[in-house]
This record gives C-alpha cells, sequence and structure tokens, in this order.
C-alpha cells in the first residue's frame, strides 16, 4: 500500500454552539486543494469495490482520478451519468454504509471520502456553470411520473434524456419529495435542490405541482384520455405512525413530518416573515432514532427549545440514523435517553401536554430482522417533564393513490407491490419505485429505483414503438 494519510481529510465545519441557533448549512464543504487532497488517499484499486456499494453504479474510481488531476468538470459528468442528484446525495447519503463501507482504504484507515468529493464536484459546477446536456431524439411518446422524490426525479431525467416526453405531477406546492419538506436546510440547503431540479426542467422535464394523484387527476384518465404511454408512482411513503397512546392527542404533540414540513416547506422557522408558525417548547422529546428523529431533534434546538431528549426503546448500537447526524446532534447539545419507552402522556389540565411517562428497557432476544427485541423493566416507570413531543416512529403510504387505482397489488403494509429488477407493477404500462414500495429507506436506494424503472420503461416502450411500425 503506497503512504496514505490514515484519516479523511476534515470537513470543515460551523461551530456546534453558533450552528445550534441558526438553519445555515452545518458542513462547509471542500475547497480544490482538500478535493483533490483526498482524491490523492484513493488507490485505484483492481477491484473497486465502492463501486458495488453505490445503488447507482457510478463509477467512483474513475471519478476520484478524474479529481486528483482537477478534472472537476469531467467527473461530475461521469456521475451525472449515473445519478442526477449529487449535490443531494453527496450530502444526505448514507456512504458509510454503502459505497465507504466497502472502500479497500477503510481496511486499515478511514476510508476514501467519496460522498464529501461527490459534494465537492456538485458544488464546483454551481459556482463555475454546467456543461449542456446531450438529449437522445425525440421518441414521440408520453411518461408521467407521479410523485416528484429522489425516486420519480431520477426516472424522469433518464427518460428525458432518452428522448421521452415526461411530465411530472406532485401534490405538494413545490418539488423535491422529503429532500424538500423532511430534510433541513442545515443539512440539504433548497438552492442546492432547487438547482438539481432546474437542471432537470431546463433538459426539458415538464413539472406540475399542486396535482394530488387519485383525486384531481386518476391513472386511467392520464392512460386512456390524456396519452401518456406509461406511468412511474414514486409516491413514497409520508403518511406519519403514531404509537397509539393514552394523551397522544394532546396539544403539543406532533408527528416529525408535521414538524418538520412546517419547518422546511412552509419557511416555519423565518416566522412571521413567512405565515406558519411552529412550537418548540422548552422541553422537548423526540421519539425514534432514525434520520427524521435526528432533523427533528435538531430544528428543535434551532427553533428555540433548551433542552431536547431524543427517547428511544432500543440502544444506540440499534439506531438508524446517520452516523454523522447522530455526532452533530451531540455537538449541538441534543441529549439521548436510550432505552426508554414513553407509554402514556401527561395532561397539564388545559389539554396541552406536560409530561411523557417512560418505562426503561433492556434488550432480548433477537426479532425477526435480527435486532435485539427491547423488554420492559419491571417497576422501572418515571415521568420526564416535556412542553412538546415530536413522534418519530416510522411512516407508511398514503393510501389514497392505491385506494383510487384499480388493479393495483398492494402489500399487507400499504405499500405497492413491483418487481425489484424494473419497478413493473400488477398493471400493464405501470411501473413504481422508491419508499412505496420498499418503506422508508434511503435517497439513493430511491434513486437507483427510478432509475431501473426507467430502463425498464424504455424497453416496454420500445416494443410498443415495434409493434406500431409493424402493425
Ligand atoms: P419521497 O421523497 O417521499 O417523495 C414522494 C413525493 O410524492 C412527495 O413529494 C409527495 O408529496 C408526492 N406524492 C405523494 N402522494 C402523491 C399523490 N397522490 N399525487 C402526487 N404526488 C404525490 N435518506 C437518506 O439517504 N439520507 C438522509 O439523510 C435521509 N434523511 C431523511 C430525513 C427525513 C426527515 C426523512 C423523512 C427521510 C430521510 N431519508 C434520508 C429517507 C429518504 O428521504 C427517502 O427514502 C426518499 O426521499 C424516498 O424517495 P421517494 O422518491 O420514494 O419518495
Ligand atoms: Fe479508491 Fe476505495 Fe474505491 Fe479502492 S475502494 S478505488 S481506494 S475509493
Amino acid at each position: 500500500m503506497p503512504v496514505i494519510s490514515p484519516s479523511k481529510t476534515p470537513m470543515p465545519v460551523a461551530d456546534a454552539k453558533e450552528r445550534a441557533k441558526t438553519f445555515r448549512e452545518v458542513n462547509f464543504g471542500y475547497d480544490p486543494r482538500r478535493a483533490m487532497q483526498e482524491a490523492d488517499r484513493c488507490l485505484r484499486c483492481q477491484d473497486p469495490t465502492c463501486q458495488t456499494g453505490c445503488p447507482v453504479n457510478v463509477p467512483i474510481r474513475e471519478v476520484i482520478h478524474l479529481t486528483s488531476q482537477r478534472r472537476f468538470d469531467d467527473a461530475l459528468a461521469l456521475i451525472k451519468r449515473f445519478n442526477s442528484l449529487p449535490g443531494v446525495c453527496g450530502r444526505v447519503c448514507p456512504q458509510e454504509n454503502q459505497c465507504e463501507g466497502r472502500c479497500h482504504v477503510g481496511d486499515r484507515f478511514g476510508p476514501v471520502g467519496i460522498g464529501y468529493i461527490e459534494r465537492f464536484l456538485a458544488d464546483w459546477e454551481r459556482l463555475h456553470g454546467s456543461q449542456p446536456v446531450e438529449k437522445a431524439e425525440p421518441k414521440g411518446q408520453k411518461v408521467a411520473i407521479v410523485g416528484s422524490g429522489p425516486s420519480g426525479l431520477t426516472a424522469a431525467g433518464d427518460l428525458n434524456h432518452m428522448g421521452y416526453d415526461v411530465t411530472v405531477f406532485e401534490a405538494l406546492h413545490d418539488a423535491g419529495g422529503v429532500l424538500r419538506y423532511g430534510i433541513p436546510e442545515f443539512r440539504l440547503p433548497k438552492d442546492v435542490l432547487d438547482d438539481e431540479i432546474n437542471a432537470l426542467v431546463r433538459a426539458g422535464v415538464d413539472i406540475q405541482c399542486n396535482v394530488v394523484f387519485g383525486k384531481t387527476l386518476t391513472l386511467d384518465q392520464l392512460m386512456d384520455e390524456m396519452g401518456y404511454e406509461a406511468v412511474f408512482i414514486g409516491t413514497g411513503a409520508g403518511l406519519p405512525r403514531f404509537m397509539n397512546l393514552p394523551g397522544e392527542n394532546l396539544n403539543g404533540i406532533y408527528s416529525s413530518n408535521e414538524f418538520l414540513t412546517r419547518i422546511n416547506l412552509m419557511g416555519a422557522y423565518r416566522f412571521p416573515d413567512y405565515d406558519t408558525p411552529v412550537k418548540s417548547g422548552r422541553r422537548v422529546a423526540v421519539i425514534g432514532a432514525g434520520n427524521t428523529a435526528m432533523d427533528a431533534a435538531r430544528c428543535a434546538m434551532r427553533a428555540g427549545s433548551e433542552e431536547v431528549t431524543v427517547v428511544y426503546r432500543r440502544s444506540e448500537a440499534e439506531m438508524t440514523a446517520r452516523v454523522e447526524e447522530y455526532e452533530h446532534a451531540i455537538e449541538e447539545g441534543v441529549q439521548f435517553k436510550w432505552l426508554n419507552n414513553p407509554i402514556e402522556f401527561i395532561d397539564d389540565g388545559n389539554g396541552w401536554v406536560s409530561g411523557m411517562r417512560c418505562q426503561r428497557m433492556e434488550l432480548g432476544e433477537p426479532d425477526e430482522d435480527g435486532r435485539r427485541r427491547p423488554v420492559p423493566v419491571p417497576d422501572s416507570e418515571f415521568v420526564l417533564d416535556v412542553n412538546n413531543v415530536i413522534v418519530s416512529i416510522g411512516t407508511s403510504p398514503n393510501p389514497l393513490l392505491s385506494r383510487t387505482t384499480p388493479g393495483l397489488d398492494t402489500t399487507k403494509w400499504g405499500g405497492l407491490v413491483a418487481e425489484d429488477d424494473t419497478g413493473q407493477t400488477s398493471r400493464e404500462g405501470v411501473f413504481a419505485g422508491g419508499d412505496i414500495v420498499t418503506g422508508s429507506a434511503t435517497v439513493i436506494l430511491a434513486a437507483g429505483a427510478g432509475k431501473r424503472a426507467a430502463s425498464a420503461i424504455d424497453t416496454y416502450l420500445s416494443q410498443k414503438r415495434g409493434e406500431a411500425a409493424e402493425a
């Protein structure tokens, strides 16, 4: 092994005390010197296992090599052949479980900072202007994409690139899905997201917001009356789950979706400049320990709460949040109560929550998914004083679409049944992918599903074109 620095080139970050009061981005990003220094840590392996860890199969070794040669435009152009959202993915992908988790340098040292390099390249393009995207000859066939999250945007970008006439229909007033309404500004600035969406629009993708599929428009209308020959459904899993505990309807208890949507989509952190307020009391409890819980806790700190505690029924080892978000949350002052489970919410006498009764837990035998099951410790109840609670224990798909669309097979938990390799659903010409098929997952897995479906849609529509030509 050549001599390489044992740890990643550090990412400059905002001071923890300062940043915990503002929504400005926490990570500042690499400059060219840092990006090239980090790229020099790559071994250019014969078997680049990093690439096999990437759900959209970016040729990471080649991207890093181009970066080390200061060929930033070429490096980004190469990424973009595989991923239309590099500025987003460079910021929010759980690289530790994907590309970086399989990097050979990581066998002995800190892995190559692939995510940091990807982010640098995307930001470089934003600063220095983008290269024009080549587009195939128009195919004369229309494809509809329902939902503008990473799965829908990726499918739209790929199909547009192949020459299809693509329209994205989005229920909310702005595009981006969870990237817009869930992930906060301090992790993913909205101008980064806007730039990546605008690049798709400039390339020819039409995005129509405020269209609630299943209500404003149906699948049959799209296909029978409006001339769309294929549809991709990427409507995500945005319906919050609750625990059904006594007192859960009290004022001051939010789902993380509502709390984050108020802040991120409706601009509540800029209230009264924006119309939507958000209440984040002096003491806040966030229930759950995934990315969503971490975002809610860090937003509550920034919205002025003095004490924010994440309460989780399992231990730190079972937490599903990205490591970087967890570390940043600790630095910003978020507290953690592992192995504690809420069992009741207490009324202050005026209909507002004032406390959360909890029970201590210990870990028992592994359950079906291999994680050790939390088991209550007898006589261990206590009350946590709180003014707000944010419930962040997961989400499921909104049933609107499947209820109003005949012929679509669904799972027990309300997701759509679709083939893994193609996204093909039980209806001809209808494909699906992302959280609506897998349940809550990650941005890049959703993007990967959008990519596979785009390729399958191309195959399907090519066959149709062939049949039409023969007839
Ligand atoms: P979504 O992003 O959910 O987008 C679906 C879109 O469809 C939405 O815009 C919705 O409004 C629209 N829609 C729904 N129903 C209809 C309808 N009937 N008609 C029209 N439009 C409709 N993943 C990571 O990799 N890293 C992270 O750091 C990370 N952090 C997260 C933080 C939060 C707060 C949350 C909630 C999730 C996070 N995730 C993260 C998970 C990731 O964001 C999702 O897995 C991903 O966004 C799923 O993409 P999608 O395209 O399937 O759906
Ligand atoms: Fe470079 Fe790591 Fe990929 Fe090897 S596995 S090519 S060292 S990034």
